[in-house]
């Protein structure tokens, strides 16, 4: 399991090239089988199977892509492999990490096969306390099979700093890291399911290690569906994100504790009109202070199954709006002056519990 981030930013023809491809997702995404729907695809094929036990009561594989019906990543890679198990009280999906669409590198690394497997809880439980996400790896699974990870990049070569905002990221908001792991720190709707028209409440994208799941970003603002709305993140950017994405965003509106109409709590989600709690992807933009932020999850306000170690040290939030924590940083070395225990400095995944050298 990858635990670090460590990818390198492109030349900057590079990057203009990319930024000129950002939004036209439906165009690369080869989403062309038109003739399945996200809804009733469990059965269909073996992608996605269910056991006796876990049948019916709300086992989530109808919500997942049937990848073998796809095109995949290319001729060069593997087809996509995903499985969707349900027992008494978790789901478990594995994948093979491989997109079930075309792959365009936007980092120096090649795309590469995985063993994932995310376990996440049948039946969420919806807790008062909101828990931070891990900094640094999967915090949730799409509908793919792909891993989900929070809005910030590794240590290097921007600390983490915002992969959307700093435009490394393919027409899909994905990109590869230094072990050809494919992920999302975003989720449009058109590249993950093939309902995605704004004008219609959007299906679910992913679900987060909570067990809630996420949808796309239209939703009916009311129980009749009398019109549909685009849900926003409650988080202002109060900085440059380039470096350090948690640190220069901050949730200060009141409805980052109570949502209301367009706005989501401070983990990107709320209560839906039809009474349950779930998340939204919530849509990248450019503007002087709405990013879109954190994208996908600011916090988990469940109980989160801890896959292996990559989403391993999230531990109760509370520290205010720049959260993120659940990497500690290390003591400095000598010549380290960012990022570590002793630099004078407060940042990034330091807080007062892990680093008080820095932050008491
Ligand atoms: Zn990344
Ligand atoms: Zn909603």
């Amino acid at each position: 399991m990858n635990l670090l981030e460590n990818e390198r930013r492109l030349p900057l023809t590079t990057f203009i090239a990319a930024s000129a491809l950002l939004g036209a997702c439906s165009g690369n995404a080869q989403v062309d089988d038109a003739t399945s729907s996200t809804a009733g695809s469990g059965g269909s094929g073996t992608t996605t199977t269910t056991t006796s036990g876990g049948q019916g009561a709300g086992c989530p594989s109808a919500h997942f892509l049937d990848v073998t019906k796809f095109d995949g990543a290319g001729s060069n890679y593997p087809a996509p492999e995903l499985t969707v198990t349900c027992e008494t009280d978790e789901v478990i999906v594995t994948s093979n990490g491989i997109p079930h669409y075309a792959f365009v590198a936007t980092t120096p690394n090649d795309l590469g096969a995985q063993n994932h497997e995310f376990r996440f809880p049948l039946t969420p439980n919806y807790t008062d306390l909101t828990t931070e996400i891990a900094l640094l790896g999967s915090v949730a699974v799409a509908v793919n099979g792909l891993p989900i990870y929070g809005p910030n990049e590794g240590a290097m070569p921007d600390p983490f700093g915002d992969p959307i905002y700093n435009d490394i990221m393919d027409d899909c908001k994905g990109h590869t890291g230094p072990n050809g792991d494919y992920h999302y720190h975003a989720a449009l709707v058109q590249c993950l399911t093939q309902d995605g028209q704004d004008s219609q409440p959007s299906p679910i994208v992913g679900y987060s290690f909570d067990g809630f799941p996420i949808y796309g970003p239209y939703e009916c603002a009311d129980a009749d569906c009398t019109s549909v709305i685009e849900l926003k993140s409650s988080w202002d950017k109060t900085g440059d994100p380039t470096t350090y994405a948690w640190d220069n965003h901050a949730c200060t509106k009141d409805s980052c504790a109570n949502p209301s109409g367009e706005y989501l709590d401070q983990c990107n989600g709320h209560v839906g009109p039809t009474g349950d709690y779930h998340y939204h992807a919530t849509l990248p933009k450019n503007e002087a202070t709405y990013t879109g932020f954190p994208y996908l999850l600011g916090c988990y306000h469940g109980v989160a199954t801890t896959n292996g170690g990559a989403a391993a040290g999230a531990g109760p939030a509370g520290g205010g709006p720049a959260g993120g924590g659940g990497m500690n940083p290390p003591d400095c070395a000598p010549g380290q002056t960012m990022m570590c225990c002793g630099d004078g400095n407060c940042n990034g995944p330091e807080t007062a519990q892990n680093c008080p050298a820095d932050c008491a």
